[in-house]
């Protein structure tokens, strides 16, 4: 099985992002790319962006483009942990050199350790200088190709067109290097990339990196739930489906998910995440489970807390990053405590945490976070104010009487009861008569025999023990 699986890994068309300063011409690259594409030029180009689009180089290899419709997306897909690309192209303009924002995009890059290639646009410029853009990343610590590093360097004008078909080689080049490969028969790995509202209602696009979507397939998010009514290629032509490395646009989900969260299709073969089953799909809005916000330095810190959460939690927000005023807010709001697993809050933070009465706990190890979430767990259970077996049992006016012993405790007759076998919970269950010999009785104690009528009438067997508890109300 394990080898099947193996074969059905095969290359998929690389997912690439553009990332730099604003104004550095990510655009205008990203148009000169699509320029050299025939099946865009024999759709007479791109009407309405999906928010990726595909290209076909001229050895026939395709490669899919993010179109990251500025920073402020970026910066939420960004915020919200999500590593939509395979590699990136940190665009730096030539005549301007290193700013805020390409200082950011690298970080980002290389905290995430994403492949990436530096592309030195508007060369067509006589200020340009790409020397000067080397020297200045080689301070962040890039390290270039031919100067005792890997990364390429690649001199492009937007404009010209001039060094566009070399990237686009050096992007198949690192594409095979790092083997990017996908299984249409795998688990859904998708993620959102745009949401839209138009004519035809709220079309949600997407790249998916693993997996196959079908028209058909009952799809689900952290916070949004669908059914693909249609899919679009990134030219608008309607498809059937969506294979590993693809983009698409689709039809059929009833709430906006939010940008950068990721797909996962309801089917037999793939269990879903816990935090789904439990969450979204049952709609369980119970005011049972325990509300938490989760904060995690990276991404990858953040799945490895999300995916474990036990399904006592119900997980309002998440994402990557320090704690800010909105996590606050947003925490306040559902009475949800914080938790911060390798990522900060500032005093100030801290400071307005207190006054607004949120609980704020931050790890630096992952399993003393969960240890925290089993005790909240613990605190919040049930208190067991007394057992009593069940010995025996008689019909009483089509109902069945049990015959019990307290065990220990004491059992009040406007407690609830839990039946129990074996330990398990069979059900609760109030007592709508209980007594003592022929006498109605509140309450028994440990040692005395009564006689009990359950409501609902559960199906109990002699040897079952039943609990008489209470919620514990603790002050956390
Ligand atoms: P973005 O904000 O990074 O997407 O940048 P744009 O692609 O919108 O470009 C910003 C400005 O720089 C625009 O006026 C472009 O025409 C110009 N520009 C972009 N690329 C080039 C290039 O390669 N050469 C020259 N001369 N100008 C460019």
């Amino acid at each position: 099985m394990k080898e099947n699986q193996k074969n059905a890994m095969s290359l998929r068309p690389p997912i690439v992002v553009v990332l730099g300063h604003v104004d550095h011409g990510k655009t205008t690259l990203l148009d000169s790319i699509r320029k050299t594409s025939v099946a865009i030029k024999e759709a007479g180009g791109i009407t309405q962006s999906i928010g990726a689009s595909q290209v076909k180089t001229l050895d026939g290899k395709t490669i899919t483009f993010i179109d990251t419709p500025g920073h402020a997306a970026f910066s939420s897909m960004r915020a919200r942990g999500a590593k939509i690309a395979d590699i990136a192209i940190l665009v730096v303009a030539a005549d301007d050199g290193m700013k805020p924002q390409t200082k950011e995009a690298l970080e980002y890059i290389l905290a995430e350790d994403m492949p990436f290639i530096v592309a030195a646009t508007k060369i067509d410029l006589q200020t340009a200088s790409p020397e000067t853009v080397v020297t200045q990343l080689e301070k962040e610590g890039v390290s270039f190709e031919g100067r005792g590093g890997s990364t390429p360097l690649v001199k492009v004008s937007g404009k010209t067109g001039q060094g566009v078909d070399e990237l686009l080689e050096i992007i198949n080049l690192l594409a095979e290097l790092h083997e990017i490969k996908g299984d249409p028969e795998g688990p859904m790995d998708a993620l959102v990339i745009e949401t839209a509202r138009g004519k035809s209602g709220l079309s949600v696009s997407l790249v998916v990196k693993n997996g196959t979507l079908k028209v058909g397939d009952e799809v689900v998010t952290e916070n949004a739930y669908g059914r693909v009514k249609g899919l679009f290629d990134y030219l608008g032509k309607s498809v059937n489906k969506v294979e590993p490395g693809e983009p698409s646009q689709i039809l059929g989900f009833t709430e906006s998910p939010e940008i950068g969260s990721k797909i996962w299709v309801k089917n037999q073969k793939e269990a879903l995440p816990a935090i789904l089953t439990h969450h979204q799909l049952q709609q369980v809005t119970d005011n049972d489970k325990i509300m938490i916000l989760i904060k995690a330095k990276n991404a990858g810190a953040l799945e490895a807390v999300i995916t474990h959460i036990p399904p006592e939690f119900y997980c309002i927000s998440s994402g990557v990053g320090e704690i800010t005023e909105t996590d606050i807010f947003l925490a306040k709001s559902a009475n949800a405590n914080i938790y911060a697993f390798e990522s900060k809050a500032s005093s100030g933070i801290l400071k307005l945490a207190k006054t607004e009465g949120v609980k704020v706990e931050t790890f630096t190890i992952i399993y003393k976070l969960f240890e925290k979430l089993q005790e909240e767990i613990v605190k919040r259970q049930i208190e067991v104010l007394g057992r009593a077996q069940i010995l025996n049992f008689f019909p009483f006016n089509n109902k069945k009487v049990a015959g019990c012993k307290v065990i220990d405790g004491k059992i009040t007759k406007d407690d609830k009861v839990t039946l129990t076998r074996n330990e398990k919970s069979l059900g609760t269950a109030r007592m709508s008569s209980m007594k003592k010999g022929r006498q109605d009785v509140a309450q028994v104690i440990q040692g005395e025999e009564f006689g009990v009528i359950l409501a609902p009438q559960l199906e109990f067997k002699v040897g079952d023990v039943l609990l008489s508890v209470r919620e514990k109300k603790i002050d956390l």
